[in-house]
């Protein structure tokens, strides 16, 4: 087994597509603990700055000690505490949904989600820059799976036209895409399946928290209601600095996933302690808003910085801010100088990304300062020197 195994791994190491992991000794924040010493960091989804807030901290503390740490269960055997309860109504509340459903992460959630709603007969359509967790759910669902173009509305409705009239039709979009940045034209999405009768899901991984009224998520923000966009997805381990996911919707899509979504149903119930820190960070977007709005101006100064220094920057508005590179040796080579001189960012590559399109995923977040923002701009235009340009640059 070895002999074949390690092929494998040399045929990716020599593809410049070897994942190396980091060590990290310390909480996550700006400046993090890495290989004994401390680097200003642009590559976490706490785009809050809340996953080592006190507030968390304190009510997970505080729930440990009156109710120790394991769930012990599933949450359909004895695993569902009320303060799972009362996260779920919170989340319902928080999104405008009759109901929500936690997950234990938001992988789980996809492939819950996705599996209990489509089966062999029915037809998913996906964007192509979907999440890994989207893709690998319609593929686990068994439905006639097509893939569309990024964000093409024309592509979309040509490809709903051709459909036959038999089985359902579900259209899955990331809201807010993970290693772009950009976002899915979620109104437009809700006619044209009202038009074509099918059923639209949104995963709003990196969107809830951070957009719309309070931190209510992509769907808040674009005004669709759960007749609009019936299965909202969010998770709870990126702005909200906590761990596991949801799904909003109506009862009845709720009691289905309960029933039939199996990574659900199969799998142990989250801690309570961690429900409770997510309850903590949930009063956290409505008492420290400034968090966004401090996030919003960070993303501006990055943004107006680099296109004067003339860095390759993405169409994104949000934190998630890429730099797009092109080869994978040469994205890694930029890390890696970029981490010597105390800045980390991840070097993105296929198969996460397109083949030629591996880039810097650059995340900001309301932890970091304006300076921080600056520092970023100098040691980007440092590291951007001769030896790493492309021809075309
Ligand atoms: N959806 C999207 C768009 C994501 O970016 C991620 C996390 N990278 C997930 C789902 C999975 O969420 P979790 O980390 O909670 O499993």
């Amino acid at each position: 087994m070895d002999a074949v195994l390690r092929r494998r791994l040399q045929e990716r190491q020599s593809q410049s597509r070897y994942r190396r992991r980091r060590t990290v000794a310390s909480p996550q924040g700006r400046e993090i603990q890495l290989n004994g010493r401390r680097v200003l960091q642009f590559c976490s989804n706490d785009y809050l700055g809340l996953a080592n807030h006190p507030a968390l901290v304190d009510a997970m503390q505080q729930t440990a000690d009156r109710r120790g740490v394991g769930a012990g269960a599933s949450h359909l055997v004895c695993g569902h505490s009320d303060i799972h309860h009362q996260l779920e109504q919170r989340l319902a509340a928080i999104t405008g949904r009759d109901r929500a459903l936690l997950f234990s992460t938001g992988y789980m959630a996809n492939l819950g989600t996705v599996s209990a709603l489509l089966g062999k007969g029915d037809h998913i359509l996906e964007d192509r820059l979907n999440h890994a967790s989207l893709l690998d759910a319609g593929l686990l669902s068994g439905a006639r799976f097509q893939r569309f173009q990024h964000n093409s509305l024309d592509d979309l409705s040509r490809r709903l036209s051709k459909l036959p009239d038999d089985g359902q039709r579900l259209i899955v979009v990331d809201a807010v895409y993970s290693m772009d940045g950009d976002r899915a034209p979620l109104a437009e999405l809700a006619s044209l399946s009202a038009q074509h009768n099918a059923w639209l899901m949104a995963d709003d991984a990196h969107g809830f928290g951070v957009l719309g009224e309070h931190g209510a998520g992509s769907a808040q923000e674009a005004g669709l209601d759960q007749q609009q966009l019936p299965v909202l997805m969010g998770t709870l381990g990126k702005a909200i600095g906590s761990f596991g996911a949801f799904v909003a919707g109506s009862e009845t899509l709720i009691e289905s996933l309960i029933q039939f979504a199996r990574p659900y149903i199969y799998t142990t119930a989250m801690p309570p302690a961690v429900a409770a820190a997510t309850l903590a960070a949930l009063d956290l977007l409505e008492t420290e808003a400034w968090r966004r709005q401090h996030l919003s101006s960070l993303i501006t100064r990055f943004r107006t910085g680099a296109q004067a220094l003339g860095l390759p920057l993405m169409a994104s508005t949000t934190a998630i801010q890429p730099l797009l590179v092109g080869e994978e040796e040469r994205a890694l080579a930029i890390s890696r100088d970029l981490e010597e001189r105390g800045v980390l960012i991840s070097a993105i590559r296929p198969p996460t990304v397109p083949q030629g399109t591996s880039r810097l995923r650059i995340t900001l977040s309301a932890a970091h300062t304006e300076k921080d923002i600056d520092t970023l701009l100098e040691v980007l235009s440092e590291a951007w020197q001769p030896q790493h340009r492309s021809p075309q640059d």
